[in-house]
């Protein structure tokens, strides 16, 4: 019939055009007018605190809401934002997002007060030495109190001038921020990276939970050392990916902080993320 020929070619159109836009060039062509649109979108996480059996905060997370396309998830144009730097104008769209929205639940709500938000920083932010002084401007302008953001670095992104990263991490701490090394234990420069580096929370890497049940074992016994050494060293630890009960058993038993992952919520728009919050649908 006409009507299924259309929605072939409907299809087909949509198709043709979410891999045109796929394509490097496509993103490359588009980010720029994408970011002016606000077409990328905060998603949040929620991070649970064992010890007070509640949400303390949440992961922003960004999304490309592309017109004609969908949402577009952050693996598949990050690693292109990363070559060609545009992260960087990414990342610090988020963090002001990230403000924007503390100022406004600072007004709005006394369930809203103490949440925190961690936002991503790519490596490309630590050559920046102004970096803690833009982020310090920025969060004065929203009148929000810097420790209630975080600020997640990568730990396979430790590079060359580590003094200089050590640097700008202390500029940060001084200024208020919270600093976090996400995915901890994924590359190998895990245990010097932590010897040297000024940081306050320690994020698994989701990873220990995947693989076989034998290969799921080593990975506990792994989780095991590193929550036992991060306590040593005072550090706080969030378990990310945790997607069973098991999961969040072993956790709490093995003295964990805060877990993050679908067992408790998946990313979610910010209206979610509010609903979730003001219904108590936390206390799962
Ligand atoms: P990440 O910072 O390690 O964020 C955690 C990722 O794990 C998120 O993927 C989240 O949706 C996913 N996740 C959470 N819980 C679970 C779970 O229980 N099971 C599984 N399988 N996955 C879970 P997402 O949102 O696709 O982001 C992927 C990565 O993209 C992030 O990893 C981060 O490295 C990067 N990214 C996201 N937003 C930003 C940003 O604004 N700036 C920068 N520079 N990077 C970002
Ligand atoms: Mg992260
Ligand atoms: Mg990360
Ligand atoms: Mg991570």
């Amino acid at each position: 019939s006409i009507k299924n020929n259309c929605e072939k070619e409907y299809t087909f159109y949509t198709d043709s055009m979410r891999h045109n836009m796929l394509k490097e060039k496509g993103m490359e062509n588009r980010m720029t007018a994408a970011l002016g649109n606000r077409e990328f979108e905060m998603y949040l996480q929620p991070k649970y605190l064992f010890s007070d059996d509640k949400i303390i905060g949440a992961e922003a997370l960004v999304r490309w809401n592309c017109p004609g396309i969908g949402i577009i998830p952050p693996s598949d144009f990050i690693p292109l934002f990363e070559k060609n730097g545009f992260v960087k104008q990414i990342d610090t769209y988020m963090f002001e997002e990230a403000c924007k929205l503390l100022e406004k639940w600072k007004n709005e709500s006394v369930d809203f007060l103490h949440l925190t938000i961690s936002v991503n920083f790519s490596r490309l932010h630590l050559n920046n030495l102004f970096l803690s002084k833009e982020l310090s401007e920025i969060a004065e302008r929203y009148h929000i109190d810097p420790k209630l953001i975080e600020i997640e670095l990568t730990e396979n992104t430790i590079f060359d001038n580590e003094n200089q990263m050590v640097t700008i991490m202390n500029d940060l701490k001084e200024s208020g921020f919270q600093i976090s090394i996400d995915d901890f234990g994924r590359a190998y420069s895990s245990l010097n990276t932590l010897k040297n580096l000024p940081a306050d929370i320690l994020k698994l890497d989701k990873e220990f939970f995947e693989g076989t049940s034998a290969t799921n074992l080593r990975g506990k016994k792994i989780i095991m050392s590193i929550l036992k050494m991060a306590r040593d060293l005072d550090l706080v630890t969030v378990a990310e990916g945790v997607e069973t009960l098991e999961q969040v058993d072993f956790l709490k038993e093995m003295g964990c902080d805060i877990a993050q992952g679908f067992y408790y919520a998946r990313p979610m728009q910010v209206a979610d993320f509010e609903a979730f919050i003001t219904n108590k649908l936390q206390l799962v």
